[in-house]
């Protein structure tokens, strides 16, 4: 080596001595597991103190500094301030717990630092094994196509674009929607999740050609008001195209009638997406996958395996029948991606041709060794288990006459008050929150406010729904 390649190879990012970068990882691989093992120990959330913060509000660092300064930093200032749903007193939106296994997949993606946008490489290999898994939870035929993304919000807008794909020919992705366009709506429930608004919103079509039907008292989407948007918006000389059923609302948990929903969409010949962010994955539990029979006569699925298959975030994924549309929505060619038969460039079709990145991470491998590790029927067991916590807080609020239930218990969603105005509620769980014990998040159904409880982390237990509730009556009686 001459003295110019010696001063170049100092450029390099490797550690000048491995054994004392292999010590530093060992010990926070071993604080991880500690972490996690011993989450119960600690509050599940607590207010994050000034100082944390100006230490993440430094100037650019152009001088190195010791890897043990900085996983220093992280221990004191990052780790313990999270939003705290790895913890089982997180009840708040909709999160999942993650596991230990999840990590250490995550870590073997991150060091092989696969790109899977695409190329003839086993990661896509990987993820195509999930796709072929997904297909066969959902039931969907030979030919289905699936697609990691970052979650269900984003694999919703794909769907809608696939939708508009099908009604409007590939052409539409030259001409755009106004050229090709007409007028399309879309038809949703009036609890389904705020990013289906968005995905029209985005895709071009428009927010407001999304149709929000009303619910019935069960939550779930009325049919007959949903034939009617159907029959004016026709007679009015627009399109109706897409229908987007949820399996699983985030306010309740409910679950449309997708059966129903189904054989209305066949008879007017209307597309069928199905939001099942989490509620999809009943599939994997015997005893309530009868909730979402219908499913499997969608045109596509949204769902997370980041929400209850405990995946770590993020992990969102697309299922749809027509493989051969869905990749017709979103294939470009471009020469810098000739595809080849032979070598490193072969292996078409590739993931990016499903979506709209090019490169993307290796969300396949956790998910993959979560499914393998666990099993599919365990996970669907957990996922029984949460509902049947959730019906054991449902007892519990029925049977406390300072308690109000506000809305039915289908699934892992417990929506209920103290006997109070909102302001009282809402001091509740700002108390809770900041007391450590539990953080369940807050909706407003029919008018009130409610305290809403959803059971997605695996670790919950009853002595946890005790606790929430028992912290709940003593915050309520406060002054
Ligand atoms: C969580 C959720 C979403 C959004 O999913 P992300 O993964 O957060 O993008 C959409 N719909 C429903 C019903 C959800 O619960």
């Amino acid at each position: 080596m001459n003295a110019k390649d010696h001063e170049l190879s100092g450029i390099t990012l490797d550690p000048d001595d491995w054994s004392e970068l292999r010590t530093m990882g060992h010990r926070m691989l071993d604080d991880m597991f500690e972490y996690i093992e011993h989450v119960r120990e600690r509050p599940v959330w607590q207010p994050i103190p000034q100082a944390a913060r100006e230490r993440f509000n430094a100037d650019l660092p152009r001088e190195p500094s010791e890897i043990g300064e900085a996983y220093d930093e992280f221990s004191r200032f990052v780790a313990p301030y999270t939003s705290g749903n790895v913890h089982p007193g997180f009840m708040g939106w909709v999160h999942g717990g993650g596991t230990a296994v999840g990590m250490l997949a995550e870590m073997l993606a991150a060091g092989l630092n696969a790109n899977l946008g695409g190329r003839d490489q086993m990661p896509i290999e990987v993820e195509r094994q999930i796709v072929e898994w997904a297909r066969q939870m959902f039931r969907f035929p030979a030919g289905s196509s699936g697609v990691f993304i970052t979650g269900t919000s984003a694999a919703n807008l794909l769907a809608v674009l696939i939708a508009r794909t099908a009604v409007l020919g590939t052409e539409v992705r030259k001409e755009g929607v106004i050229a090709k366009g007409g007028v399309l709506r879309a038809y949703t429930s009036a609890d389904a999740h705020i990013c289906v608004g968005q995905a029209m919103d985005i895709s071009g079509l428009g927010s407001a050609a999304l149709r929000r039907i009303p619910v019935d008292a069960d939550h779930r989407m009325d049919l007959t008001a949903l034939q009617n948007a159907i029959a004016q918006d026709r007679a009015k000389g627009a399109t109706p195209f897409l229908v987007v059923g949820t399996a699983g609302t985030v306010d309740t948990g409910a679950i449309d009638n997708l059966s129903a929903l189904a054989d209305l969409c066949a008879r007017e010949k209307l597309r069928f997406h199905v939001d099942g962010a989490f509620g999809a994955l009943t599939v994997l539990s015997p005893a309530l996958a009868p909730l979402v029979d219908g499913i499997e006569r969608a045109d596509s699925i949204a769902f997370d395996f980041h929400k209850w298959a405990q995946v770590p975030y993020d992990a969102g994924f697309l299922l749809a029948r027509d493989g051969e549309l869905h990749r017709q929505t979103f294939a470009s060619p471009a020469a810098y991606l000739r595809r080849e038969t032979r070598g490193l460039a072969g292996g078409s079709p590739w993931p990016s041709e499903y979506g709209p990145d090019l490169s993307r991470g290796f969300r396949a491998l956790k998910t993959w060794f979560t499914l393998k590790t666990y099993g599919t029927d365990r996970i669907g067991a957990v996922i029984a288990r949460t509902c049947e916590l959730a019906r054991y807080l449902e007892r519990r609020v029925l049977a406390e006459p300072r308690l109000e239930l506000l809305a039915p218990v289908p699934l892992n969603i417990v929506c209920f008050r103290y006997r109070a105005d909102d302001a009282v509620n809402a001091r509740i769980v700002a108390d809770l929150h900041e007391s450590g014990i539990a953080a369940p998040s807050t909706t407003t159904i029919h008018g009130k406010l409610a305290i809403r409880a959803a059971l997605v982390n695996h670790r919950i237990q009853t002595c946890d729904i005790d606790a929430l509730v028992d912290a709940v009556l003593r915050f309520g009686g406060k002054p």
